[in-house]
């Protein structure tokens, strides 16, 4: 079976409950209207069946939406088929409900079983068409029955009906298709304005290149850290490293070259840091680590681990080895830096001593 999209079966979930309850009532309805002719203990058996049959229906609709959260996409599947026979087994209900009707109640009784059939299904079309396939059989399964009834009565007025359900019949699944396919397009519409949107909020706060935050990222999310820090009255330390002659290596190996150094470079920075660090390309060649929950004592072990970490990194580029270091500047939140534009400054003062120093160092 082909996967329908989740939120169809979300629609089908939705509409279960009306639809359960307009079953409940037509059968309520049948109930009353033919009390007077079937035998009590048969009408209470049929409707007992059909309260079963929409008890069913609830718990199937709640596997569906345990099913969706959990996305296991087999079980999702199964669920469709028990959905599917157990309206086969309601589309038998109402077979029943015809015999009974013809067996039992005078003519023309058998005509306000076909009316409550026909509509039934039309009300169907609605809550049952994103699940298409399932409405096609419980449509097929409910009017054929009402097509043979008819024409074995072999009458006028029966042929006639017959007739028309004829017409009947292509103007629903008309309907029924036009109403998945809106519902369908209606989600995939959905679904790519969310795409766009998601994408949209990426780009504005990634950096392309690298695929690590931005600059303006960087500084929207460090004051909101920086705020909760000193609630919370933690630690928060900036790390501030820049590229020693990066100009050098777009020289003698090519900006291809230096891009790759700068994607490369990244992926080695990120092994030595936490998840809850925040780690942005600041400038060209310029980055920045947010280090929450982390003393100037803490940092300055942190970055010499990463100065380290990228002197004994060979980078390759097309068979060409690279080797580069970096300069990182440290700088701790206290009562002189009390802001990120505070921390970001002194960070900066420390990255320029360390490269006056002569680069490849870490100072704080
Ligand atoms: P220093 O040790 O003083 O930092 O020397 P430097 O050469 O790294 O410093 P400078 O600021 O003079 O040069 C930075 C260079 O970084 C210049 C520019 O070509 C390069 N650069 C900046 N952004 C990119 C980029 O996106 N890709 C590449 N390949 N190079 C970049
Ligand atoms: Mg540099
Ligand atoms: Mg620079």
């Amino acid at each position: 079976m082909a996967a329908v999209h989740p939120k169809l079966i979300e629609s089908l979930v939705e509409q279960t409950p009306r639809a359960m309850i307009a079953m409940l009532i037509v059968s309520s309805a049948y109930f009353w209207i033919f009390i007077k002719f079937i035998p009590f203990e048969i009408l209470v058996v049929w409707f007992v069946f059909q309260m079963f049959l929409a008890m069913y229906r609830f718990y199937n609709a709640i596997m569906f939406k345990k099913y969706l959260a959990q996305k296991t996409h087999e079980k999702i599947e199964k669920n469709e088929l028990y959905f599917m026979i157990s309206n086969v087994f309601q589309a038998a209900m109402w077979t029943i409900s015809s015999v009974l009707s013809i067996v039992y109640a005078p003519q023309p009784y058998e005509l306000v079983s076909l009316i409550m059939i026909i509509g039934i299904i039309t009300a169907a079309a609605l809550s049952m068409s994103s699940l298409y396939k399932a409405y096609l059989l419980f449509f097929f399964s409910m009017i054929i029955p009402q097509i043979i009834i008819m024409i074995s009565f072999g009458e006028h007025q029966h042929i006639g009906l017959v007739v028309l359900i004829f017409i009947y019949i292509p103007a629903t699944i008309l309907l029924s298709r036009a109403i998945y396919n809106s519902r369908l397009s209606s989600i995939e519409a959905n679904d790519s304005l969310e795409k766009s949107v998601n994408e949209l909020h990426r780009l504005s706060i990634m950096d392309n290149l690298t695929n690590i935050y931005n600059r303006r990222y960087f500084f929207e999310m460090s004051k909101k850290l920086i705020a909760t820090a000193f609630r919370e009255q933690k630690p928060v330390s900036l790390i501030m490293l820049d590229i020693d002659l990066f100009k050098r290596v777009n020289d003698n190996y090519g900006h291809q070259a230096g891009d790759y150094i700068l994607i490369d470079l990244v992926k080695e920075l990120e092994k030595v840091m936490r998840k809850s660090d925040v780690f942005a390309r600041i400038g060209g060649e310029e980055f920045t680590i947010l280090l929450n929950n982390t003393s100037l004592e803490g940092a300055k072990v942190i970055a010499e681990k990463m100065r380290l970490t990228i002197e004994n990194k060979v980078f390759i580029y097309n068979t060409t080895s690279i080797d580069i270091t970096i300069s990182i500047g440290v700088s701790e939140l206290n009562t002189e830096n009390t802001s990120i534009e505070d921390l970001y400054k002194q960070a900066d003062k420390q990255l320029y001593r360390a490269k006056h120093k002569g680069r490849n160092r870490v100072c704080a």
